[in-house]
């Protein structure tokens, strides 16, 4: 029996790391908000305290930081940071995104690695967790150029990832034109094909079906699970969507499906607000945006549609039922929260990793709004990655009915382990508490039966 009380230990961990990781704050948020669901957990089982489980878990099994050095077309010599965390191998290999956008740095792939971790173990599929990628923004970069890159960053990232390693995928600012690029330096280097060894890849050279649409079809069924039980229904609802991405059009797209309406988007400039929903063409208009991440803008859906478009302003201060947070960390901020919570809005669903500052999230849920945690939410990109690799190993190809019916099945299951683990412990319809508790356990469990390591 352990002499340090759960809640005690827990503290001492938090502290511990907030000197060790002092300067990376978004990584402190992360550890802080899961490991304050973990004291039910420990008092069941003090021999996790007694093996120093929770310092060990916290700790990235490797991080890499490497040059990233490229020529751009005006022949100048320009140099990134690319970085690979391998967070936690324990259930399987390392897997997640990779992600270039300029804010990238050491904290926020440390806490996307963490949640990464929780989040593929939550979907019930052999996968651990890893995130990567680089302060390289493809804002306005030629196609040239992005090729250079990508070529340039997997002449190191190489020598880390393989099919039974890490197997790395898109996130923002990198989709299937630059997995394409990034694939083919790989094989060039290795000259294997090596089962795939990314994800996200073009449906000619072993991308699955439905890939893109995963996490945003993801997240509307994750949405529907929570309405159905509640005993309400997705049926007419209205929906403020953030971002205007991949994830984004693919909500759009699934909640036009189910019978619900997006009504906004957003950009870093506004958002535009549709009365009538992002439904039909507007979606195939949004897919193409999308693409564009290099100049797209939402504007041009506003021109294109003449609808409303508020600058500097967020979605998040339109009454509507569903809030669903689709662009990046800490979009909702407290006062946002207010808005949401002014507007009678229950139920926020997490698409983007992070979505809610600590202070709106407890805002949020101290007012009755139920939270779909964006581990649990979006875990549908993740898990069809997955299959993206089974597909591989077997060379073959499910149709698209028949991933979508798998996709569907794994967020019921997400959804009602969650909520399992949150009843098993008395924390009630606590999604927050109970993904990160289920997606632990299973951890926990591989953890204890692997050693000390
Ligand atoms: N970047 C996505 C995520 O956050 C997908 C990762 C993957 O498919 O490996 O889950």
């Amino acid at each position: 029996m352990s002499s340090q009380n759960a809640q005690e230990y827990i503290q001492s961990i938090v502290e511990k790391i907030k000197i060790k990781d002092y300067d990376e704050p978004e990584f402190l948020q992360a550890v802080e908000e899961v490991l304050s669901s973990l004291e039910p957990v420990l008092k069941r089982h003090p021999e996790f305290i007694d093996v120093n489980l929770l310092e060990r878990f916290c700790e990235p099994e490797r991080q890499m930081l490497f040059k990233v050095s490229w020529i751009d077309d005006a022949g100048k010599y320009r140099v990134n940071r690319g970085y690979r965390i391998q967070f936690n191998g324990n259930i399987g290999p390392y897997k997640g995104g990779l992600r270039f956008h300029p804010n990238v740095n050491q904290s926020i792939m440390k806490f996307l690695g963490f949640e990464q971790t929780l989040k593929n173990s939550l979907t019930g599929l052999s996968i651990g967790g890893g995130k990567g990628g680089a302060d390289f923004n493809p804002k306005g970069k030629s196609d040239r150029e992005i090729n250079r890159f990508c070529e340039s960053f997997m002449l190191e990232l190489y020598k880390h990832i393989g099919k039974d390693v890490d197997v790395p995928a898109g996130d923002m600012g990198v989709g299937e034109r630059e997995i394409g690029y990034l694939f083919g330096m790989y094989r060039r280097i290795k000259g294997s094909f090596d089962n795939g060894a990314l994800t996200g890849k073009g449906l000619s050279y072993g991308g699955s079906l439905l890939r893109p649409e995963a996490t945003g079809y993801g997240v509307a069924y994750f949405a529907d699970d929570i309405l159905n039980y509640c005993k309400d229904s997705l049926e007419g609802k209205t929906v403020a969507v953030s971002g205007f991405g991949q994830v984004a059009w693919g909500v759009c797209k699934k909640m036009e499906q189910l019978g619900a309406k997006v009504v906004t988007l957003s950009g870093p400039e506004g958002y535009i607000y549709d009365k009538d929903g992002v439904i039909g063409e507007k979606v195939d208009y949004l897919v193409e945006l999308s693409k564009e991440h290099r100049v797209g803008r939402i504007l041009s859906y506003a021109d294109k549609y003449k609808v409303p478009f508020y600058p500097s302003r967020k979605p998040w201060e339109v009454k509507v039922d569903i809030a669903i947070p689709s662009a990046i960390e800490n979009d909702i901020l407290i006062e946002d929260a207010k808005n949401i919570v002014n507007n009678g809005v229950k139920y926020v669903v997490e698409a983007a990793n992070m979505p809610c500052s600590y202070e709106a999230l407890a805002y949020l849920t101290s007012n009755g709004v139920l939270v779909g945690p964006a581990k649990a939410a979006n875990a549908g990109g993740v898990a069809v990655s997955a299959l993206e690799m089974s597909q591989n190993s077997i060379r073959l190809s499910w149709t698209a009915e028949e991933v979508d019916s798998k996709l569907k099945q794994i967020m019921k299951d997400i959804f009602l382990n969650s909520l399992n683990a949150a009843q098993s412990y008395g924390l009630g319809v606590n999604l927050i508490a109970g993904a990160n508790i289920a997606g632990f356990e299973k951890i926990s469990n591989a953890m204890m039966a692997q050693g000390y390591y």
